[in-house]
């Protein structure tokens, strides 16, 4: 298949395109990293217009449970769902939370939703880009709703939000004082907190937990002029306050569309990865340039024979020669 019927075929929306686009975008081969860029810029014009939405929560909040119910609830409403996740820590055979494609067994049978597991292996940085291609081949491809998963650890959420137009913390019902562990950080980059497991015995503890994070939220800076992040009820396995979650997110979309928001956002995002890229790449070029050199100067500062300042001036100057 040459580049060109694939970007044909991914943009009449044939799911196997797109999973080849895909595994392009996350090929490693220099070759097909030039195919993809070149595929990339074909697509542009025609993405952006989905709503592209981060869900974040501890392991076991009910993550996986609430995507698979959210996303047959929008498949219903009658929109295309992509599924994608961000998970560095996560191989193709097992691990990842999304790679075990049997928790989300009837919405990966479901016609108009397509779940991409997080890429396996390397850093935070390549994953997270690897996963904001797929996102733009996923909105080429036609999906409305972009779904973006990343587990409850350590900096992926940041990377997360800074890709998404949204982005919602799952808790669960109990501890609300404590916040779970949840850093304060991740609050603030809430959009909108949803209180899971809402149900039987967890009910009474659930509404005692939103008033609690309510509480907090009010506490906290507002990220954008034009919203207010709220607290909201669900039950993943009882497929209840899926609805109203759904108008938050509409109405958060309306109210960064109507300020012209969203469009800054996305563009300090398209920013801020370029940024991002020309720092990996440098990087990487940097390593693989003179490695003979690099080890040499880290043993020269490790051994306090050269200052770490003059070492790092000496490197740079070689790299730019
Ligand atoms: P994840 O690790 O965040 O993806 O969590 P899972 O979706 O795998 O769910 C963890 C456990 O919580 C499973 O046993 C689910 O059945 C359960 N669970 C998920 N959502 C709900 C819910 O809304 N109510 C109740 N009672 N249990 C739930």
């Amino acid at each position: 298949m040459t580049l060109n019927n694939l970007k044909d075929d991914l943009l009449k929306g044939e799911r196997r395109a797109l999973a080849k686009a895909i595994t392009l975008v996350e090929s490693t081969r220099k070759d097909h990293q030039q195919e993809a860029q070149h595929l990339l810029a074909g697509i542009l014009p025609y993405t952006g217009k989905s709503i592209r939405l981060g869900f974040t929560g501890t392991p076991g909040v009910g993550k996986s449970t609430f995507i698979e119910s959210f996303g047959l609830f929008l498949v219903a409403e009658g929109y295309k769902v992509a599924v994608l996740a961000v998970d560095p820590s996560s191989t193709r055979t097992g691990g990842s939370i999304l790679g075990d494609k049997t928790r989300m067994e009837l919405l990966s049978k479901a016609e108009n939703a397509y779940i991409r597991p997080s890429p396996s292996g390397g850093t935070l940085g390549g994953v997270a880009r690897r996963t904001r291609e797929a996102m733009l081949l996923c909105e080429a491809a036609g999906y409305d709703v972009i779904l973006i998963e990343t587990v409850g650890v350590g900096q992926s959420e940041i990377a997360v939000s800074d890709m998404v137009d949204m982005f919602l913390l799952m808790l669960s019902p109990g501890g609300g004082d404590d916040l779970q562990g949840i850093k304060r950080g991740i609050m603030e980059l809430a959009d909108l907190v949803i209180i899971n497991k809402a149900d039987g015995d967890l009910k009474k503890a659930a509404m005692r937990a939103a008033s609690d994070y309510k509480a907090a939220l009010h506490l906290m800076r507002p990220k954008v002029d034009c919203w207010t992040a709220d607290v909201v009820l669900a039950s993943a396995l009882k497929k209840e306050g899926l609805d109203e979650i759904w108008r938050h997110i509409q109405n958060f979309e309306q109210a960064m569309k109507a300020g012209n928001a969203l469009v800054g956002l996305r563009s300090e995002q398209a920013k801020a990865w370029m940024w991002s890229e020309i720092h990996d790449q440098l990087m990487d070029n940097f390593r693989t340039k003179h490695p003979g050199r690099i080890k040499e100067m880290e043993q020269a500062v490790r051994s306090g024979i050269t200052p770490p300042t003059a070492a790092a001036r000496e490197l740079l100057q070689d790299f730019l020669k």
